[in-house]
């Protein structure tokens, strides 16, 4: 059937976020979009073709709320890292890419989202020294053609890692300190020039792919930088994402660097909204979630990256009853080495577990299902788009073959969608009506090609990383040493060396 031909779904058993059980129905789609979900069987007009969902469990496409596709080039690559030993590897092994890298990575990070039933995503996307309009429209592109959602946010500092925790440079050895020295970051102001040409040159259809900003993590922003952002996102009604308390070090630095906490000092800065979504959230305290809660930001949760990096729990049960709206993402393929919303689903409500003896407060399935779809689609900003399966919304389905080993013996699909599926049942996948994953496999994407060149790709940026990889490597034991010092509270943070000699 052509795109815009009208169909109708039959034969499928649904899952919505907003139902209490799953039930049989069929789905109109006309024009890309759901229009009527009706009873078995329900009568529509000549010229509707029919598609068979007989055995299917059809689910809203998952919506992913925080990645880093530039980062699927370093699967498997980290070691025993800390969040901050990830940050020290950055250059390494996320540095190096060209444009076409960029257009590359993309399409290989909407392979794998969409081949485990991941329809949209927040891709937090890194340039140095600044972003650019072209690397960000590679980026977009390679989305676009691979039929997937997306929102794009340019991921920007005006502080190096080094500079961005108080002390840490001028606590490395003199000797080697020319290493992290020789890595630098453009202005704010060419950053942002660069962010206002992407955001008015955006060639893209922004119901598929749009712009967003992503001043990456507190301290590494000067406080001129994150207002400017504010101002822009403002003034071109875009979203904007950034880690907030992903691990103690920036927690820790940030309330003596800022005399408050990481959450309070963007609120004094005016850049919290509903516009605004914060990635991890793990070390936030009652006062915290309430300013999140009081501005309408969303949080999204990424308990697969919080566990691989020793993070710590984000206590998403406390987020939700102070109002907070949670999403689920995977993080990058450099910190949660995949991006699959099935694991991640699994994990959160799993993770939920390990803080209370009392079941009530455990995450369900229900709940951590509705996080990875509704939940995350207000977290791109896309609510109004995706995210649930009823009328006005896109058509972005996804149909699980019931005769999988997961789904066998049938006894609660939602239960078994959490807590058995890890994307293998994923038989067929729309986005706006259109078919990309059909029988298991891309369609949008050539996938033996895509593995060629990443294959290739990837052997050639880390070799040439190799050296800067070596150089980093003799920092590491410092870096670690340090940063450990500042988790266990055996460190003062000297406020004085915030960014400077
Ligand atoms: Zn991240």
């Amino acid at each position: 059937m052509s795109r815009h031909q009208p169909f109708v779904i039959r034969g499928g058993l649904v899952a919505t976020p907003g139902d209490e059980a799953v039930r049989h129905a069929d789905i109109l789609v006309m024009d890309g979009v759901i229009a009527e979900i009706g009873a078995p069987g329900f009568e529509v007009s000549d010229g509707v073709a029919e598609m068979d969902a007989s055995d299917r469990l059809i689910i809203p496409g998952l919506v992913n709320a925080h990645t880093h596709s530039h980062l699927a080039i370093a699967k498997g690559v980290s070691r025993s890292w800390t969040l901050e030993l990830h940050l020290h590897n950055g250059p390494w092994t996320g540095g190096g890419q060209r444009f076409e890298d960029r257009y590359l990575l993309a399409q290989a990070s909407a392979a794998e989202m969409l081949l485990k039933g991941c329809t949209a995503c927040y891709d937090l996307v890194l340039e140095l020294p600044a972003p650019t309009p072209e690397g960000m429209f590679a980026t977009a592109a390679g989305f676009a053609d691979a039929g997937m959602r997306a929102v794009i946010a340019p991921m920007m500092a005006d502080r190096t890692f080094w500079r961005a925790i108080p002390g840490l440079r001028n606590a490395l050895p003199k000797e080697l300190r020319a290493t992290v020295d020789s890595i630098t970051l453009a202005t704010k102001d060419v950053s942002l020039a660069a962010c206002e040409r992407m955001l008015e040159d955006w060639p893209f259809d922004r119901s598929v792919v749009r712009p967003a900003l992503a001043p990456t993590i507190p301290l590494h922003c000067s406080d001129d930088f994150w207002t400017g952002c504010r101002d822009l996102a403002e003034k071109h009604g875009v979203g904007m994402q950034a880690h907030l308390a992903e691990s103690k070090v920036q927690a820790v630095a940030g309330a003596a660097s800022y005399g408050r906490s990481l959450t309070a000092h963007l609120d004094s800065l005016g850049v919290l909204g509903s516009h605004f979504t914060a990635a991890h959230g793990v070390w936030l305290d009652r006062h915290d979630l309430d300013i999140l809660a009081r501005r309408g930001a969303c949080v999204a949760h990424n308990p697969s990256s919080n566990f691989r990096l020793g993070s710590g729990i984000a206590d998403v049960p406390a987020m939700r009853s102070a109002g907070i709206c949670v999403g689920i993402g995977s993080d990058a393929c450099s910190c949660s080495d995949h991006q699959n919303l099935f694991e991640t689903m699994r994990l959160a409500s799993y993770l939920s577990r390990t803080a209370s003896h009392e079941p009530n407060d455990w995450l369900t399935p229900r709940d951590v299902f509705g996080m990875a779809t509704r939940g995350s689609a207000r977290a791109l900003g896309l609510q109004d788009v995706t995210g649930d399966i009823r009328p006005g919304l896109a058509a972005d389905l996804v149909l699980l073959d019931l005769a999988s080993v997961n789904f066998t013996p049938l006894n609660d699909a939602l239960y078994q969608l959490v807590f058995a599926e890890e994307g293998r049942s994923v038989d067929r996948v729309m986005v706006g009506g259109r078919v990309v994953v059909e029988g298991g496999e891309l369609v949008t994407i050539d996938y033996p090609e895509l593995r060629r060149k990443l294959n290739n790709r990837a052997k050639a940026i880390f070799e040439a990383n190799a050296p800067r990889k070596a150089a980093l490597a003799a920092l590491e034991p410092f870096v670690k040493q340090y940063c450990i010092g500042l988790a266990q509270g055996h460190r003062q943070v000297d406020i004085g060396g915030l960014g400077d000699e």
